[in-house]
């Protein structure tokens, strides 16, 4: 069951005022910080933002797939890194409630829910993220436990994070090798490390995690063993779309930002909104952004009505548009900033170096690529006529 439309909508409108009175005007100083602000984290618990897309049964307000992306765009308006942090946790959640026991769901979801627990997903390893089926992290059966061996790198919230869905591998058959095993922080033998201080997102702690004989029972594995790359595709189609919703939330942000610039900043006798060399780029900007929102409803529509390879194909290509977009905003608002837009006395710069990580994580744009491609060559393109439907609304 989902939200019905009056809780959905009082929700994002209460999300709308938190981002703008509570998450915007700390943006510059959690991306200083570098950490989480655990008092922002605790008034988006409050608030029910953790509780959407976990069952009723275990503790939430129903599996809601839409409205956290919606929440996720709306709050990375404000901060991206806040943003990431809070969707991250959606996101990871989703193997547990796809595949997870009633005693895994009774243990973890209710916590998540009340944004008690924070939950990761453990894929990229010092060798690689592209290659999901190329994971070396090993998990040994021995008896009716799984040893757990391995490193995984650039796990977003790992340095605060209290459970760990790792994707390991448990034999050679590089697809049907890889299983999901949930490890809890304070196991024996793993490891974080600190927040590796990146370019942009920086609010969002993002680093390592090392197994070193990790002994945790066989019932914390999710579905059967060989199921980890059939888990991982599906929960990335759903972490894709939430990828490009926080693109486009900071793109939005920045083209405003941008416009009320050029409507004030005065250069040969008139705003410089008002030069028409000016005026092209911004409606070239609000135009590919209106494109790529329409994309984007077109796809959460996908993933909410009929979770197929369609909907895969266009969660890959919507994640490579919104998020080569966000990259070129950005990027255009400073320039429209002049000086003060590489200045950290204005938001732009920030807004253009958080963008640029949306190209590379959940899959880079150039993997995108790839997997649209390849649907391409199998299937054909993923759209017939224009849709009748539209002359319904
Ligand atoms: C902010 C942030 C948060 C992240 N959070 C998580 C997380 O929570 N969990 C997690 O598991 N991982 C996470 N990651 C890791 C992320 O998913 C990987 O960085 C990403 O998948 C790319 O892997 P890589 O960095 O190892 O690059 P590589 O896989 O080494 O790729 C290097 C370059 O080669 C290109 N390339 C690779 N293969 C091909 C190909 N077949 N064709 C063309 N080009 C190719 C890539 O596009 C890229 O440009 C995060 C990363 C960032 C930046």
């Amino acid at each position: 069951m989902s939200l019905d439309r009056g809780t959905r909508a009082g929700m994002l409108a209460a999300v709308e005022r938190f981002t703008a009175e509570r998450v915007a005007p700390r943006a510059a100083a959690i991306d200083e910080s570098g950490e989480l602000p655990r008092d922002l984290w605790k008034e988006a618990a409050e608030l029910g933002l953790f509780a959407l897309g976990v069952p009723e049964e275990y503790g939430g307000l129903g599996r809601d797939i839409v409205t956290p992306l919606l929440i996720s765009e709306l709050l990375a308006r404000g901060s991206a890194s806040f943003s990431l942090s809070f969707n991250n946790t959606t996101d990871a959640a989703v193997p547990i409630i796809m595949e997870g026991s009633e005693a895994m769901k009774r243990r973890y979801l209710p916590k998540v829910a009340k944004g008690e627990m924070i939950p990761c997903i453990a894929i990229t390893e010092p060798t690689g993220g592209s290659d999901m089926a190329g994971i070396r992290t090993a998990a040994v059966r021995e008896g009716d436990d799984y040893v757990i061996n391995g490193r995984k790198m650039w796990i977003t919230n790992a340095p605060v994070g209290d459970f760990f869905t790792v994707f390991c591998r448990t034999s050679a058959d590089r697809h049907k090798g890889l299983t999901a095993i949930v490890v809890d922080r304070g196991t024996k033998g793993l490891t974080t490390g600190k927040a590796e201080p990146l370019i942009g997102l920086r609010g969002s702690p993002t680093g390592e995690v090392v197994f070193d004989n990790v002994r945790v029972p066989v019932a914390n594995r999710l579905g059967e063993e060989g199921d980890g790359f059939r888990i991982g595709a599906l929960t990335l189609d759903e972490s894709r779309l939430h990828c490009a919703a926080v693109a486009l939330g900071v793109a939005t942000a920045a083209l405003e930002h941008a416009l009320a610039y050029a409507k004030e900043r005065v250069q040969f006798g008139k705003p410089i909104i008002e030069h028409q060399g000016l005026m092209f780029l911004v409606s070239e900007l609000a135009t590919e952004l209106a494109a790529a929102r329409a994309l984007w409803e077109k796809s959460a529509g996908l993933l909410t009505s009929d979770h197929s390879r369609r909907t895969s194909n266009y969660a890959a290509m919507t994640k490579l548009l919104c998020s080569d977009l966000c990259m070129k905003v950005t990027t255009e608002a400073v320039q429209i900033f002049g000086a003060n837009g590489l200045s950290r006395s204005y938001p732009v710069e920030r807004l253009m170096r958080d963008a640029k990580a949306f190209q590379i994580y959940d899959g880079t744009s150039q993997i995108q690529k790839w997997l649209i491609g390849r649907q391409l060559q199998k299937s054909g393109l993923p759209y017939g006529p224009l849709d009748p439907s539209v002359a319904e609304a």
